[in-house]
């Protein structure tokens, strides 16, 4: 016997249909790429999805569809995301961050019809546009005011395009399963894969983010996603926002420290999200200049391991909750979030920064496992290492074209990649990425922990650890830092912080100074570059 409900499919369009009906003025502010300040709300943003739905159709966009955005968090990019979502068309997020040669293949890999760009990123396509067959026109995402000169052949501006149609349109219905985003993996070797969300983990992955003990904003909060639309579906935020009716802030083009500042004061942001780097910029941005934040309440940090370090200065001295949290582009992206439960709701405020070193519990939805290489699952004690499995309806089944079969076990589940512990709680802790664990004498070395703990010196700004070859131990850890402005710690004095705090086996072998360490297209230490760099460093005593 079947179920008498309704059968309501959970289309992404939905989302904003409720936003407009219920909190049709909440606003949307933009510090926009041209540079001022830009209002709109949940109303408008629909009814200009409307019409850009309406304009997509004009230009004979159809259901499944590939268009690519090459673009920073504004109005017009949730615009164009929504209109493209509205014809059952697909949203393909293209990272400006990657080498020249990687956007060309994927907007080539995905087929894309149309590219919709900021004007930032105008000089890189007029560049690689040759090598683009598959994109019919370029639209440029400002008005007939800021539109430069350009070698484009048939490239307008988008408020010019807009205007060609008008917003008497209804959203297109089709099944839940359709697919509504695309978005590609930077995966370290070989080419990148493409993951397809569809409508209903869209919606399904909102609904888990808006849960009190993940992101849980409300209709009185004021969310600011600095992790780009074109980050691994936004963190989600593009969605939950309208979904919970909250305010939303989007900061543009400019993530340094100072402008950041500005637009969580000016914006009276009360959440925002974003990786660790930006986090870094931020606080030392308000170090230095003596400044309090108004109105911030909660910081998600996530996409790295949110060091304590980060978490401390954050809470004791802005008064702001951190919430680290851990996820991937196959998940929609969130798996966990560190918060509290019963069993550690009582921990005074040095055991909870202990406790939020771990990236937490999943919400309902994302079921999560530790196997070692043979497939068997390990203990939940919180020190049995394993690789990390997860399996929910917002996490991939696969990838687009059906590439990468194997990261999938007999039960379905999707091996991250990542190493974790989960204690008897249920909180997971990531120790590394398998391919970054330090392997001495057959046992493991976790990285972060040894990052984490480099990083709470006073004079260390950022620091990698990469294994490096030993002869008798396979390898050793060595320890990059880069120091912060104006400070010489010494090699003895950054090791004599690890004492007492760490295994003996575990002290790094060496220490060297850098002037930066590389960061990935999504902000993560490029521990790859730094292994080639350090390939041939000689440890002391070898
Ligand atoms: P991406 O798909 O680019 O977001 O990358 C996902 C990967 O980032 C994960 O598999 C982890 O290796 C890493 N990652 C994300 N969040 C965290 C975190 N909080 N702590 C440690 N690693 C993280």
């Amino acid at each position: 016997m079947l179920g008498s409900m309704m059968d309501w499919p959970l289309l992404c369009t939905k989302i904003l249909d409720h936003a407009a009906a219920q909190h049709p003025k909440r606003t949307i502010l933009t510090r926009s790429v041209e540079g001022p300040l830009h209002t709109t709300d949940y109303a408008t943003l629909r009814r200009r999805s409307l019409q850009c739905a309406k304009r997509l159709e004009k230009h004979g966009i159809r259901l499944g569809d590939r268009v690519a955005t090459l673009a920073w968090n504004t109005w017009r990019h949730m615009e164009v995301w929504y209109g493209l979502l509205g014809l059952g068309a697909i949203y393909h997020t293209v990272n400006p961050r990657l080498f020249h040669e990687q956007i060309a293949w994927i907007v080539n890999d995905a087929e894309d019809r149309l590219l919709f760009v900021d004007l930032t990123f105008l000089p890189v396509i007029e560049k690689l546009i040759g090598h683009m067959p598959t994109l019919e026109q370029v639209i440029v995402l400002t008005d007939a005011a800021h539109m430069p000169a350009t070698t484009l052949k048939n490239a307008v501006d988008y408020e010019s395009w807009l205007a060609e149609a008008d917003d008497d349109f209804a959203w297109k219905s089709f099944d839940e399963n359709t697919a509504a985003g695309l978005c590609y993996t930077s995966g370290t070797t070989g080419n990148p894969k493409g993951v397809v969300y569809s409508h209903r983990s869209n919606v399904i992955h909102a609904w888990q983010a808006a849960t009190p003990d993940m992101i849980g904003p409300s209709c009185r909060d004021v969310i600011m996603p600095v992790v780009p639309m074109f980050h691994a579906n936004c963190w989600s935020i593009a969605f939950t926002a309208p979904l919970t009716g909250a305010a939303l802030v989007l900061p543009g083009a400019r993530l340094d420290g100072p402008a950041i500042y500005e637009t969580l004061e000016v914006g009276k942001v009360s959440i925002t999200a974003a990786v660790p780097t930006v986090w870094l910029m931020l606080l030392q941005h308000m170090e230095s200049k003596n400044l309090r934040l108004s109105h911030l309440k909660r910081v998600v940090i996530g996409g790295a391991a949110c060091p304590r370090a980060i978490t401390e200065k954050f809470e004791k001295t802005y008064d702001v909750r951190v919430a680290h949290a851990w996820g991937m582009t196959e998940m929609s992206p969130l798996g966990t979030l560190c918060g509290l439960k019963p069993e550690t709701a009582s921990l005074d405020i040095e055991g909870r920064l202990d406790l939020q070193v771990k990236q937490g519990v999943p919400p309902f939805g994302v079921e999560m496992k530790i196997t070692d290489d043979a497939g068997n699952e390990r203990p939940q004690d919180g020190r049995a290492f394993g690789r990390l499995k997860v399996r929910g309806p917002a996490i991939a089944g696969g990838y687009f074209k059906g590439m990468g079969k194997d990261a999938f076990d007999p039960d379905g589940f999707f091996d991250t990649g990542d190493v974790a512990t989960i204690d008897a709680d249920g909180y997971m802790q990531i120790t590394d990425r398998s391919k970054d664990v330090i392997k001495s004498g057959g046992e493991w070395i976790s990285t972060i922990d040894l990052e984490n703990l480099a990083i709470s010196h006073p004079d260390v700004m950022e620091a990698a650890v990469i294994g490096v070859h030993h002869p008798k131990w396979d390898e050793r850890p060595l320890l990059v830092i880069v120091p912060k402005a104006g400070r010489t710690p010494t090699r003895d004095e950054i090791l004599a912080h690890y004492e007492g705090r760490i295994a003996k086996w575990w002290m790094p072998d060496d220490v060297v100074f850098i002037e930066e360490i590389p960061h990935t297209a999504t902000g993560k230490i490029q521990k790859m570059t730094l292994r080639e760099r350090f390939k041939d460093y000689k440890l002391p005593g070898v």
